[in-house]
C-alpha cells in the first residue's frame, strides 16, 4: 500500500457487507469508526476485541448509518456498556424513534439492530482520535448526512463512501428524483483540496494513489450524469449483490419480492424498467451472472465464493 499506518491505528478491513473499522488505539479513549453489517456482528466483535487487546471499547463513531457501517453498534454497545455511540447530525431524531424508514432500511430492504446514540457530531467540526486531532468534515451525495474525517497532521483521509479506490457508493437521493451527483462532485473536490497521502476508504484496502482514485471517480459521476439509469441500474445491481452476500443464496421468488417491496426497488423500477417483478428478477439475475457476482443453480442464484 505504500504508506505504513502510524501506530495505534489498525484498518480491520472487511468486504462488501460490512464496512472496514477503523481501531484508534487510544488508553483514554479506544474508538472505533464503523461496525459493519448486523449479520456478522459475531466476527466484528471478535476483530475489534482482538484488535483492543484487552482494552474495553470507549467509543463508537459512524461516518453514516447505512446497515452496513452501523449493523454493529448494538451488540458491540452490549458488550461494552460504557461505550458511546456518536453519529453524524441529520438523522439524531429518527435514531431516537427509530424510525427505519428515514434511517433508509426499509428502502433498502436491509437490517439494522436498533441502538441508541450517546452523542452527535459537529459538522464542520474537530475532535481527538488517538494521538492526533481530526476534522469532521461533510461528505454529501452517497448520503447527505455521511461525514469524513481528515486528520491534517497525518495526511490521513477516511473517506467512507464518498470515495473508494475505484468508486463511491450508490448515490441513493437521485433515485427518488432528489439532486446528489453535484453534491458528490463538491465533496470529491473537497477531497482533492485536502490532498491525502493516504485515504482509509469505508471498503476495500487503505490506498495511496489518491489522484488516480479521484480521475476514476470523477469520470464515473460524469458517467452517471450523462444518464440516470446508470445509477438505478448500479443500485438495483448493489442491492441485490448485497442481499446475496447477506444470504448466500436467492431465488428469484426472493428477487420478485424484493422488488415488490423494497422503496428503492419500486421508484427505480416505476421509473426506469418495465413492471413485471418477475421478468425483472430473470434480467436482474442474468446480470449478476454476468458480472461474475454469482453463479446461477436452477432458480437459485448463489454467491460466487
Ligand atoms: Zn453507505
Amino acid at each position: 500500500m505504500g504508506m505504513q499506518l502510524p501506530e495505534g491505528i489498525q484498518v480491520l478491513e472487511r468486504g462488501w457487507l460490512s464496512s472496514n473499522h477503523i481501531v484508534f488505539l487510544d488508553p483514554e479513549l479506544p474508538t472505533v469508526v464503523d461496525t459493519g453489517y448486523g449479520s456478522e456482528r459475531a466476527k466484528t466483535l471478535v476483530l475489534i476485541q482482538a484488535a483492543l487487546g484487552g482494552q474495553p471499547l470507549r467509543r463508537i463513531i459512524n461516518t453514516h448509518l447505512h446497515s452496513d457501517h452501523a449493523g454493529g453498534n448494538a451488540v458491540l454497545k452490549a458488550h461494552y456498556p460504557d461505550c458511546q455511540i456518536v453519529i453524524p447530525p441529520g438523522l439524531q431524531d429518527a435514531v431516537t424513534v427509530w424510525d427505519e424508514a428515514r434511517l433508509s432500511y426499509t428502502a433498502t430492504g436491509q437490517h439494522c439492530e436498533r441502538f441508541m446514540h450517546d452523542a452527535v457530531l459537529t459538522v464542520p467540526g474537530t475532535l481527538r482520535l488517538g494521538a492526533n486531532e481530526w476534522q469532521v468534515l461533510p461528505a454529501a451525495g452517497h448520503d447527505h448526512d455521511m461525514v469524513m474525517l481528515w486528520c491534517d497532521a497525518l495526511g490521513i483521509l477516511i473517506s467512507a463512501d464518498a470515495l473508494w479506490e475505484k468508486g463511491f457508493g450508490i448515490i441513493f437521493s437521485e433515485l427518488v428524483g432528489e439532486p446528489g451527483f453535484g453534491r458528490q462532485q463538491a465533496t470529491l473536490a473537497l477531497i482533492e483540496q485536502l490532498a491525502p497521502k493516504l485515504v482509509i476508504p469505508g471498503h476495500g484496502a487503505p490506498f495511496t494513489d489518491v489522484q488516480a482514485a479521484l480521475a476514476t471517480a470523477n469520470s464515473r459521476i460524469e458517467w452517471l450524469m450523462d444518464d440516470p439509469k446508470r445509477n438505478a441500474d448500479n443500485a438495483i445491481k448493489a442491492l441485490l449483490a448485497f442481499k446475496l452476500m447477506a444470504h448466500q443464496r436467492l431465488s428469484l421468488a426472493d428477487i420478485a419480492q424484493l422488488i415488490r417491496q423494497s422503496q428503492i426497488f419500486n421508484t427505480v423500477v416505476h421509473d426506469h424498467y418495465p413492471h413485471d417483478a418477475a421478468e425483472l428478477s430473470e434480467r436482474f439475475a442474468h446480470q449478476l451472472v454476468k458480472v461474475g457476482a454469482a453463479t446461477r443453480d436452477g432458480d437459485d442464484l448463489v454467491l460466487k465464493s
